[in-house]
C-alpha cells in the first residue's frame, strides 16, 4: 500500500507564535510552510531583543496565571503545556541559555533575538520546513474552480490568497491550497516589523468576531520643554513608583523626547486611559520611593550647605540630574526652597499626560480573535481547519516575558490542534 501524501499545512505569520506551531507540526512530519509579508520572518522579535530580549519569567503556577487577567483559564493549559521552563530548555538547546534578572525576568545570555533566531531558523529548514518571505495573505480564496464560498468550510480544505512579489514587476496573486491552516498574525503595533492589523476585516467578513485592537504597554505623552527632553531623552529614571489614583507601580521608567516608557507607566495604561476620557490624567511620581517624607526631609535637611545651589544640594541628598529635572518640569523650573517642602515634591511630582503613545507605537496590542470563537484546540469553531495564536488572541499581559511566553505557548497548543484534527498523534 502506497503511504499517504504527507498533510500540508500553511503557517500564516513568521513571528515567534507561528514558528513555533511551524516546529511542533515540522516534528510530526507534517509538510510545513511559513507565510509572512515582510522580506524575512521575526522582525518584531528581532526588534525586541534590541532592547535586550526578555523571553520569558521565572514566575508559575497561580502566579504566572495571574498575569493573564481575565484569560487565565483559556491560557492554563498551552502555559501547563510548554510553560517558562520548557521554553528555557527550548532556547538552552538553540545554543542560547538564559539567565534570571531582576524583577523574575528571563533573558538569553547574549540579551538579543538575532542568534536565537538564527539557529532557529536553521533547525526549522533541517526539519523541511519551508519558508515563504514576500507573501501577504489577502483573504480566503475559492474552493474548486466552481466554488462558491469564499470562506474554507466543511472538510478542512482551506485555501488562501497571497499577494506575493510585492513592488516588483512580477507582483502577482497566487491561492494556495492547505489542510489546514495556522494563522500568528500578531497585532498592530510597530507595523514596520510586524502586523498592520489588516486580517481583522477578513475574520470579520468571515463572521468571526474580533475584539477591537487597542494599544496596550503604551508610553505616554507628556508636554516636556525643549530643554529637557533634548537633556535627557534615553535617561533612566531609576527605582521610582507611580500612580494615577488607583495602584501604586515601582520599577525603572524611561524618559523620551516625547514622554516616558517602562514597566511601570505601562502597567497604569488601563488607569490613564480611563482618566483621559474623563477629562484629563497625571501620574504621581515618587522618586524615593524606598525614603518616606520625614526620613527624606531630614536628609535634605542635613546635606544642606548654604554655598550651594540648589541642583548641587539636591545632588548631594542624592536625586540623580534626571529627577532634579523632572521636578523642575513639574514646577515649571519653580522649586520650592525648604528641605520640608521639597520632600513633598519629591514624593509627589506631579507630571500631566497628554495621552497614551498611539497604537503603532505600543509594546503590545489588546483584542483580537474572540476566544469565545475558539475551541479548546486553537481552532476557529465556525471555520473548521482554521486555527490561531499568539498576539492575534484576545488576551493581554504585562511586559516581563508574559507576552513572547504566552506566543510560543499558543503556537504550540495551536500546532497540537492541527495534528489532533488531522488524525496525528500529538507531540
Ligand atoms: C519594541 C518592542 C519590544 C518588545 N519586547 C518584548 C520583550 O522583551 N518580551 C516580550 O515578552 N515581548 C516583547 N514584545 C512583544 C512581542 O514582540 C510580541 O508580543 C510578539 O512578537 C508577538 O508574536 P506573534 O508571533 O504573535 O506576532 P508577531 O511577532 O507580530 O508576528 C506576526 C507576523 O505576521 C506577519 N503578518 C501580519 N499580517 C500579515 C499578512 N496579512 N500576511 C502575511 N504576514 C502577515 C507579520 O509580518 C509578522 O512577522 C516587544 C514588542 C515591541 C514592539
Amino acid at each position: 500500500m502506497p503511504s499517504p501524501p504527507p498533510h500540508r499545512v500553511a503557517i500564516v505569520g513568521g513571528g515567534p507564535a507561528g514558528l513555533m506551531a511551524a516546529e511542533t507540526l515540522a516534528r510530526a512530519d507534517v509538510q510545513v510552510t511559513v507565510y509572512d509579508q515582510r522580506r524575512s520572518m521575526a522582525r518584531k522579535f528581532v526588534l525586541a531583543g534590541r532592547s535586550g530580549l526578555n523571553l520569558t519569567t521565572s514566575d508559575d503556577g497561580e502566579r504566572l496565571l495571574d498575569r493573564y487577567g481575565d484569560r487565565r483559564a483559556e491560557l492554563a493549559e498551552p502555559l501547563r503545556r510548554f510553560g517558562p521552563a520548557e521554553l528555557r530548555a527550548w532556547s538552552a538547546a538553540l545554543g542560547e541559555p538564559t539567565f534570571v534578572g531582576t524583577s523574575g525576568r528571563v533573558f538569553p545570555e547574549s540579551l538579543r533575538a538575532t542568534p536565537l533566531l538564527r539557529a532557529w531558523i536553521r533547525r526549522l529548514a533541517d526539519l523541511g520546513v519551508r519558508f515563504e518571505p514576500g507573501h501577504r495573505w489577502l483573504g480566503w480564496g475559492l474552493r474548486g474552480e466552481t466554488g462558491e464560498t469564499e470562506e474554507p468550510s466543511g472538510d478542512g480544505a482551506v485555501v488562501l490568497r497571497f499577494a506575493t512579489g510585492l513592488g516588483e514587476p512580477d507582483a502577482h496573486e497566487i491561492a494556495v491550497p492547505a489542510d489546514a491552516v495556522v494563522f500568528a498574525l500578531g497585532g498592530a503595533s510597530w507595523p514596520r516589523v510586524g502586523g498592520d492589523g489588516s486580517w481583522v476585516e477578513r475574520f470579520r467578513e468571515a463572521a468571526v468576531d474580533v475584539v477591537a485592537l487597542r494599544s496596550a504597554n503604551a508610553g505616554v505623552r507628556i508636554p516636556w520643554t525643549e530643554i529637557f527632553a533634548d537633556r535627557f531623552a534615553g535617561t533612566p529614571l531609576k527605582n521610582v513608583a507611580v500612580a494615577t489614583g488607583g495602584d501604586r507601580v515601582r520599577g525603572d521608567i524611561v524618559v523620551t523626547t516625547t514622554g516616558m516608557e517602562g514597566g511601570p507607566v505601562y502597567a497604569l495604561g488601563g488607569e490613564i486611559r480611563t482618566a483621559l476620557e474623563g477629562g484629563g490624567a497625571a501620574i504621581a511620581m515618587d522618586l524615593t520611593p524606598d525614603l518616606d517624607h520625614d526620613r527624606l526631609s531630614a536628609r535634605l535637611a542635613e546635606r544642606r550647605r548654604a554655598k550651594d545651589s540648589l541642583s548641587t544640594w539636591l545632588r548631594k541628598a542624592g536625586f540623580d540630574p534626571v529627577a532634579v529635572g523632572v521636578m523642575r518640569e513639574a514646577t515649571r523650573n519653580r522649586l520650592p526652597e525648604t528641605a520640608t517642602a521639597l520632600a513633598g515634591l519629591a514624593k509627589s511630582v506631579v507630571i500631566p499626560v497628554e495621552n497614551l503613545m498611539p497604537l503603532d507605537r505600543a509594546i503590545s496590542t489588546a483584542g483580537g480573535v474572540a476566544f469565545d470563537e475558539i475551541d479548546e484546540s486553537f481552532m476557529v469553531s465556525r471555520l473548521p481547519g482554521v486555527f490561531a495564536a499568539g498576539e492575534m488572541l484576545d488576551w493581554d499581559a504585562p511586559t516581563g516575558g508574559y507576552l513572547l511566553q504566552a506566543c510560543f505557548s499558543t503556537g504550540v497548543a495551536a500546532a497540537t490542534g492541527v495534528l489532533e484534527w488531522l488524525g496525528r498523534a500529538g507531540p
